[in-house]
């Protein structure tokens, strides 16, 4: 690994006359430059290999293998050059930026999804035979500052590394019983022709009326008392309203697919802000958009796209006793969003949908334990609802990497998918899915247990939404036919208000 760095240094006055004493400050920051570097890598810590003095600018060329990589040596040689001219000269150091890095990374090969993944990266990367070149220009402080590099540097690592187990397809390993299937249609179609669900101006979301809401929640509380209830979660209330600093420390969201989010950008607070807005929609009658960009502010939450981000926030950056643990809370709450932009498809894919949101945090036996106990009871419920399903092992999109398995070590699987047949288009639906995330919230989170022992994190989404469009698909819509636990629950259908074409 090769690490070549121009880096600049920016003086409050001139250093024309000292380049003497620099020449010797350089010299003597030679023990600085390899500190830290393991015993017998000292060849691959940084030296600076040139450097030259322009007006109140020093340039710095530094050199470097693995270990105290250039960008952090000029960091360091940055700080006792700032300290020494500093005491004598009375001269501050303004800025460090860095006009040319190259990064030599060596490879043994690289399979080809990897250099395609490579290539979609925002900077200059050539992958060659036997290494991958990075080639970074006008880097600020901050960038340096912020492990930008560093980070690359195990992304492009990473990715080369990755074999082609992780994109292994998801694998059936359970099925309940086949079933026979009297309705065959679309339940999107007939919920609209029976006035279940109303059109919204908004694409992929619906008014869901009386007896559509009737069915949800007798579904929802099986599911409550056949599975939460019985595993001991306790019932929260998350918000939903996610500010974007938690929403970073979700793994594969942000930096993941931030193009599948909503963001929220709160106004100012001031009447005076909204006044020639208020002024043109009552003369105009239309709503001036331009306007309304001008007013709002930067773009400062999400609207939950997880359902699972704020158990994760409540215990950030504290610290949890084993001996206290599992916590196991689940929240069904409200409405998540995630916006699927043309991707809508009928009840089936919608931008505005619910959950219930199973989460819970313990020791990596309990996590596993735990979430294949979710997985078993699910089975059961969706046996009980008379519904012909399969259970699938996955690899969820933040754990690219993960194993897959062949699912009979349950501890190596990271996410299983519980799916549904659509019997009018022979489909299979995901309707729940039941994930072990190990170390990776508890990281970023951080998340810490008072004696240092590893404490893991689970979720399990059962998509509602979903349960209820694959429950119609399955029965129909006439309550005669549904199975017995629902027919009790549901009791006598409200009428849907009724409106004149
Ligand atoms: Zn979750």
């Amino acid at each position: 690994m090769r690490f070549e760095l121009k880096g600049k240094l920016a003086f409050s006055s001139e250093l024309s006359g000292l380049t003497g004493e620099i020449s010797s400050i350089i010299k003597g920051a030679e023990p600085v430059l390899s500190r830290g570097a393991p015993k017998g890598k000292e060849t691959e810590a940084a030296r600076v290999v040139g450097w030259h003095v322009a007006g109140s600018e020093l340039e710095l060329e530094i050199e470097s293998g693995r270990y105290v990589r250039a960008h952090d040596a000029l960091l360091r040689i940055a700080k006792v050059l700032a300290t020494e001219l500093g005491k004598k000269h009375k001269m501050g150091l303004r800025g460090i930026t860095a006009s040319d890095y190259r990064i030599v990374l060596p490879i043994a090969e690289a399979p080809a999804e990897a250099v395609a993944e490579l290539k979609k990266l925002p900077y200059e990367v050539t992958v060659g035979e036997s290494s991958v070149e990075i080639h970074l220009t006008g880097l600020s402080e901050a960038d340096l500052r912020g492990r930008l590099v560093d980070r690359l540097v195990s992304m492009v690592e990473e990715a080369v590394s990755r074999t082609s187990v992780s994109a292994a397809e998801p694998k059936v390993i359970r099925e309940g019983p086949k079933r026979s299937h009297a309705f065959r249609e679309n339940p999107f179609d007939v919920a609209r022709k029976l006035g279940w669900i109303r059109d919204f101006p908004g694409r992929g979301q619906w008014i869901y009326e009386g007896p559509y809401a009737k069915l949800f929640r007798a579904i929802e509380d099986i599911i409550i008392e056949e599975v939460a209830r019985p595993l001991n979660f306790e019932e929260v209330m998350f918000p939903k309203l996610i500010p974007l600093e938690v929403m970073q420390r979700m793994p594969g969201y942000l930096d993941g697919v931030p193009e599948g989010m909503y963001y929220v950008a709160p106004p100012p607070r001031d009447p005076e802000a909204f006044k020639d807005f208020k002024q043109k929609i009552k003369l105009t009658k239309r709503i001036p958009v331009e306007e309304l960009k001008k007013i709002l502010k930067e773009p400062a939450y999400v609207l939950a796209p997880a359902q699972c981000e704020p158990f994760y926030e409540s215990f950030a950056s504290s610290h949890v006793r084993l001996e206290d643990l599992p916590v196991k809370q689940f929240d069904r709450s409200g409405w998540t969003y995630r916006w699927e932009g043309g991707g809508v498809e009928g009840l089936i894919r919608t931008q505005e949908f619910q959950r219930i949101e199973l989460v819970f945090l313990g020791s990596p036996e309990d996590v596993v334990s735990i979430r294949d106990a979710v997985v078993d009871r699910s089975t059961k419920v969706v046996d009980l609802l008379e519904m012909e399903w399969r259970l699938l092992v996955a690899t969820p999109f933040y754990m690219r990497e993960g194993v897959v398995g062949d699912g009979s070590d349950s501890s190596k699987v990271a996410t299983y998918d519980i799916e549904v047949l659509l019997p009018y288009d022979g489909s299979w639906l995901e309707i729940g899915s039941y994930n072990v995330h190990k170390t990776k919230f508890v990281e970023t989170f951080k998340i810490k247990e008072v004696k240092g022992r590893q404490v893991w994190t689970g979720c399990c989404g059962f998509g509602m939404s979903r349960w209820v469009v694959a429950f119609l698909a399955q029965h129909g819509f006439e309550p005669a036919r549904w199975p017995e636990p629902v027919r009790k629950r549901v009791g006598k259908l409200p009428p849907v208000p009724k409106v004149v074409e």
